[in-house]
């Protein structure tokens, strides 16, 4: 019966709670910043074994700068399309974080530096196909599990393997962390970034005043025009993040520059906002203006495959006595990528905890057995 197998496979995963944190602790302690090559590719080739230990094969995908990326290939009981595992390896934190905050454990919350943000994800596919494995059993479809080590600058090497992976694959599941009341992610915004400068002319601001065109008045009526381009009705959001400009308080200032983040539900609304940047237009005569960047990860529109993805898994989390929500974020993923290639994407399996990229990050000990038995579940249903 399936809630007997379900059951069987969570005991199985509670009695490996010590071993499980303790890879997480070690995991961890490894620290892996995106920037650091070096120390990236000792956490993968840590990761590798420990794949390879429960019997995957691993290739490594050499990257010059970057750190080296995995894929991980696991056998399925068909030879049906792979389902795609997708985690990053790389955090927000430098190197020597964890000798100013240890790995701690305070009641049921582990803290440390990318422990939720994504290693508690890993751990938890680790022991999800050792558990399966354990027990005899294991997944339905092949699993390719692509763990990348540039997510949080923006995947810019891993995602044309992550692309062809997902364009060979049936379905995704992404090991980013729950959110914070739990839930899944079906839904997750797109994001973007513009640059807009302003040009004007430099004069003394006293002795010829007139001779100047001010960059910063330029940039002030831009700030004022993006600001307007939010739209909380339909989620989208335009955000002037920094601003820079000018040399001296005495003179006219021939230059200034906004940095713009934005953020939208759905392709059709990132295109208007497009559009809505390429057609600034400057306020003052003489003045002109640049406008450079654009959507760098397309939004992961709520799609039927996503929420039906979403509602397998809201069921299977029940055999195992779980309740588990549907949610989304306006932060992006790799799922970003998947989903608008069109393949059903869900995210949010990994860790559940809370505080990503914050001090305050953790994950939720005794929910890593029954989220990783959750994982299973849908490694061999799917
Ligand atoms: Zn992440």
């Amino acid at each position: 019966m399936a809630t007997d197998q379900a059951l069987q496979l969570l005991s199985s995963l509670q009695a490996q709670a010590a071993p499980m944190f303790e890879t997480l602790k070690e995991l961890v302690e490894l620290e892996s910043p995106s920037s650091d090559k070096q120390a990236l590719d000792r956490f993968s080739a840590r990761l590798a074994e420990l794949w390879r230990a429960v019997g995957a094969e691993v290739e490594v995908l050499r990257q010059e700068k970057a750190g080296d990326h995995l894929l991980v290939r696991v056998a399925g009981a068909g030879g049906e399309k792979p389902l795609l595992l997708l985690g990053h390896m790389d955090t927000v934190w430098d190197v020597g974080e964890i000798k100013r905050r240890p790995v701690r454990v305070e009641g049921d919350k582990a803290y440390g530096p990318g422990i939720y943000d994504m290693k508690g994800g890993h751990v938890q596919a680790l022991y999800a196909v050792q558990a399966l494995k354990a027990l005899g059993r294991g997944p339905r479809r092949p699993l390719t599990i692509l763990c990348n080590s540039d997510e949080e600058v923006g995947s810019r090497t891993s995602r044309p393997p992550i692309e062809a992976e997902a364009r060979k694959s049936a379905a995704v599941l992404v090991l980013e962390p729950a959110n914070a009341d739990g839930s899944l992610k079906t839904w997750r915004k797109g994001t973007g970034a513009y640059r807009v400068r302003a040009i004007g002319r430099a004069a003394h601001a006293g002795a010829d005043p007139e001779k100047g065109i001010s960059a910063i008045h330029e940039l002030a009526h831009q700030v004022l025009a993006l600001q307007a381009l939010n739209r909380p009705d339909t989620g989208t959001t335009v955000n002037v993040g920094m601003i820079q400009g000018g040399t001296r308080s005495n003179v006219i200032p021939a230059e200034a520059v906004a940095s713009v983040d934005v953020r939208v539900m759905n392709m059709a609304e990132g295109e208007g906002l497009d559009a809505a940047f390429r057609a600034l237009a400057p306020r003052l005569p003489g003045a002109s203006l640049e406008v450079t960047g654009g959507l760098n990860r397309p939004p992961m529109e709520r799609s039927a495959g996503n929420v039906a993805l979403y509602e397998k898994a809201r069921a299977l989390a029940l055999e195992l006595g779980l309740e588990i929500g549907e949610g989304g974020t306006g932060g992006g993923s790799d799922g970003n990528f998947t989903a608008a290639i069109g393949l059903p994407t869900l995210d949010g399996l990994g860790a559940y905890g809370d505080g990503g990229h914050a001090v305050t990050e953790h994950v939720v000990l005794s929910a890593l057995p029954r989220r990783a038995a959750l994982l299973a579940r849908l490694l061999e249903t799917l």
